[in-house]
């Protein structure tokens, strides 16, 4: 019941319930968030991490472990579903939402709002938003540049859907490029530089599309983490974060700069390119380039301080998605606030307040904070089922 429900004053979005069938290792689960903060509880390979991703599918209609739908669908089954009512505020004139995804094996994908089929992927996001910080995010940081587009990625789609549409559109264009080239490289067909060029202008125009949202993102994203940053660190390191293509580029370029610099970059690769059979410049090889004191993050200092540095990352966008979509977003937390130091696990407590509707994981209920603890909403999750 919406009126039990003892969450702060604001206007607050939030989960009310979860109904997950078929989905990875449950069956038919439904659960109710009756507090700000719930905690999940269970051993290794229960069902936590599934939980959470389910949720996050809904957000973004991505799973943060990458997988294909047939991986999302529950073994042996052809159909797998999640279902949410969610509220975006607690005034009295919004109702809730009923969200349906519902996955098959097969990969195809229905999508569903108040019992209406949403044929684009547009209209289904936006619903819901949620931020997630697992132990993975610890890529942000140390792992491949793909950990930092897909972050980006996922942040633009529930920032502004539309940038679901645009990634569909550069990467259709990509892989047809791609596929051309192969085909040149297996000397299946000839290079033609006519045909190469229209492939090279519609991957430029689709690409400075991402490339131009993407750095905007991160110009609005880095003074925050970097109040963060200090925050958490007690430091006065400097926090730099730049987007960077392959080409020179710089964020007030204008659109037909970017688009030159990215043809004359693909015009300069394209011996390499039909030799490799791939494309090479793009948005799809571009590096975000996080720096602290000019040195890169990913050499700077120890495990701990690049916690903080993800951290502050998460902050941000949590605090960027609420200051555009004017509510908080459900704050997903996968194993790992144990992992933080009790400093900074009382920042990031101290940030979500009562406001951030929470989600937790964990192993074991140990590390927490006895009274912060009496706040939250405990379940135990053992082999796929949520026990009460
Ligand atoms: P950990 O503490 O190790 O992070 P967890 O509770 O977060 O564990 P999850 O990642 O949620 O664990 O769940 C893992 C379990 O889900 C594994 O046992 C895995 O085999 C199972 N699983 C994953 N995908 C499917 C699927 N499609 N069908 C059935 N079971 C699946
Ligand atoms: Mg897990």
């Amino acid at each position: 019941m919406l009126e039990s429900l003892p969450i702060g004053s604001s206007a607050c979005m939030y989960l009310k319930s979860l109904h997950i069938k078929q989905f990875r290792n449950y069956i038919d689960q439904e659960v109710n968030f009756t507090a700000p903060k719930t905690v999940i509880v269970g051993n290794n390979a229960q069902g936590k991490s599934n939980l959470l991703e389910a949720v996050l599918l809904l957000a973004t209609l991505r799973s943060h472990r990458v997988s294909k739908d047939r991986d999302l669908v529950r073994n042996g089954e052809a159909i797998g579903e999640i279902i949410a009512t969610c509220q975006r505020s607690r005034s009295p004139e919004s109702y809730p939402v009923e969200l349906l995804m519902r996955m098959r094996a097969s990969g195809k994908r229905t999508l569903n709002v108040n019992g209406v089929n949403q044929a684009r992927h547009l209209d289904f996001l936006g619903n819901l938003n949620a931020v997630m910080f697992s132990s993975l995010d610890l890529d942000l940081v140390r792992g491949s540049p793909e950990s930092r587009r897909n972050w980006l990625d996922t942040v633009l789609i529930q920032l502004e859907p539309i940038y679901i549409n645009l990634l569909q559109q550069y990467n259709q264009v990509l892989r047809q490029r791609n596929a051309l080239l192969k085909s040149i490289k297996q000397g299946q067909i000839q290079y033609e530089p006519q045909q190469m060029s229209l492939w090279d202008a519609q991957l430029v125009t689709a690409g400075t599309r991402l490339i131009r949202r993407r750095s905007r993102l991160l110009e609005r994203l880095t003074p925050i983490a970097h109040t963060w940053h200090q925050s958490i660190s007690g430091g006065s390191e400097h926090l730099e974060i730049n987007y960077l293509p392959k080409f020179a580029f710089s964020p007030t370029d204008t659109v037909e700069n970017i688009q030159q610099s990215f043809f004359e970059a693909i015009l300069q690769k394209a011996v390499i390119e039909q030799h490799q059979g791939t494309s090479l410049i793009g948005p799809h090889r571009d590096e975000v380039a996080l720096t602290i004191n000019a040195t890169p993050a990913r050499e700077y200092g120890s495990q701990g301080q690049q916690r903080t540095l993800v951290l502050a990352l998460k902050l941000a966008e949590l605090e960027l998605l609420e200051s555009v979509v004017g509510e908080p977003p459900l704050l997903l937390l996968d194993d790992v606030l144990a992992e933080l130091d009790l400093q900074r696990q009382d920042h990031l407590l101290n940030a979500i307040g009562d406001r951030v509707q929470t989600i937790i994981t964990t192993t074991h209920l140990g590390s927490f904070d006895a009274q912060w603890l009496n706040s939250a909403r405990i379940f135990q999750v053992e082999s796929g089922r949520i026990l009460f």
